[in-house]
């Protein structure tokens, strides 16, 4: 209880902390690909805690950095992990406050990142540094990794990582934005390109060519009609699975038949439902299509694959984060689900870590334009962090 106590008003101490760290890591503009300065600033902070720092690249200047206090004493091993990359601003027209100046008003920190997700990463940061300094006796390890390459996959950060062996816990926390609400499951996403190939002809003589757009306009009406099919399914926590047509390009100019055409397509898994079958019934609508045009000519190409995963509500690192924010908070936590992939997928999936997402930001306005996010709640957030890393390392 003391040592609960201490924690608690050391992480409330670091208030001004906490902001000044969230307006530094929001000040990088760290794109996906442009982790290399972030990453530096990461390892060091975490060294100059005491954390012993390894840093591992997939490709010059794309860290992920592996941040380790090993207590000598046996214990469980708990990995808490964020990433480093944000989504670009859009149009900077769109925003209040310029999206990498991390202005301070109305109680918010503003700007590219803050929700998604640095103040995630503030929240972990403060936590561990606040347990090293009041010398919180943990047993076991804590392990902090911070991830690049999040937001288009992972292929580069958490992936690369899980594959190679950097991967071993008993419980992980993510700090990605869930509204200070416990998130147990992520949907799978599947992104699909699909084409069609016509014949080009001389605008005026249509007849004599084969227009691969007008082939492309089917398969998109037909993916509507699957779509809607789709919203008839339901799963009582994750809700109804999606698809979303969300690019198209094709041709080449007005006065030619375009003999090529190209969409991106989204798909949202719930549970019960597979990749194969997902896929399989996106070829049926083509393979329908082409009983009534047989010259329709599309082909489908698997661009993602995000696996989802989900908790049961009983599993120890649900009711431990659950616990530790009723003990901060004063109430029981909402537990919800999330829509988007995240690093927890591959947390998961394959390292087979029961792992939990929570962080201060609203995820339903992540990536918008006016990213903000609430000190009060980042502090608050910070709370329940250490609280969870009290709770699985240090014995009761
Ligand atoms: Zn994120």
């Amino acid at each position: 209880m003391a040592a609960h106590l201490a924690l608690m008003s050391e992480i409330e101490d670091a208030r001004n902390d906490a902001v000044s760290l969230l307006r530094t890591l929001v000040r990088f503009p760290s794109i996906t690909g442009g982790e290399a300065e972030i990453g530096a600033f990461v390892a060091g902070y975490c060294r100059d805690m005491g954390l012993v720092v390894e840093i591992v690249e997939a490709e010059p200047g794309r860290p992920n950095v592996i941040a380790t206090w090993e207590s000598g004493r046996p214990g469980p091993t708990l990995l808490l992990n964020d990433h480093l990359d944000i989504v670009p601003p859009g149009p900077l027209e769109n925003w209040r406050y310029p999206p990498f100046d991390a202005i301070v008003a109305d109680g918010h920190v503003h700007g590219r990142g803050t929700i998604d997700t640095k103040s995630g990463l503030t929240t972990l940061l403060i936590a561990v540094r606040a347990a090293r300094a009041i010398g919180l006796p943990i047993a076991g390890k804590l392990v902090a990794i911070f991830t690049c390459d999040e937001e288009t996959g992972g292929k580069l950060g958490m992936q690369l990582l899980a594959r190679n062996g950097y991967l071993k816990a008993d419980l992980a926390v993510v700090a990605e934005p869930t509204t200070l609400r416990i998130e147990i499951a992520t949907k799978a996403r599947i992104g699909l390109e699909i084409t069609t190939v016509g014949k080009a002809t001389h605008g005026a003589r249509p007849w004599l060519g084969h227009n691969a757009i007008g082939d492309m306009a089917r398969i998109v009406a037909g993916l509507q009609d699957l779509a809607d099919r789709l919203g008839h399914r339901h799963h009582p926590r994750m809700g109804r699975p999606s698809l979303n047509v969300g690019t198209i390009e094709g041709g080449t100019v007005p006065n030619m038949v375009p003999n090529w055409c190209r969409i991106g397509v989204d798909r949202r898994l719930i549970p019960g439902e597979t990749k194969e079958q997902a896929i399989a019934e996106i070829e049926g609508v083509i393979e329908g299509l082409r009983g009534q045009y047989p010259k329709l000519d599309a082909a489908v190409a698997e661009l993602i694959w995000w696996p989802g995963y989900m908790l049961d509500e009983g599993e120890p690192i649900v009711t431990i984060a659950a616990g530790a924010f009723e003990k901060v908070v004063g109430r029981r936590p909402e537990i919800g689900v999330k829509d988007a992939g995240t690093d927890a997928s591959w947390i998961r999936s394959l390292a087979g870590i029961p792992v939990v997402m929570f962080s201060p930001g609203n995820g339903l306005s992540a990536m918008n334009a006016n990213e903000s996010v609430s000190i009060d709640d980042v502090v608050l957030a910070a709370k329940v962090i250490g609280q969870i890393i009290a709770d699985v390392l240090v014995k009761q």
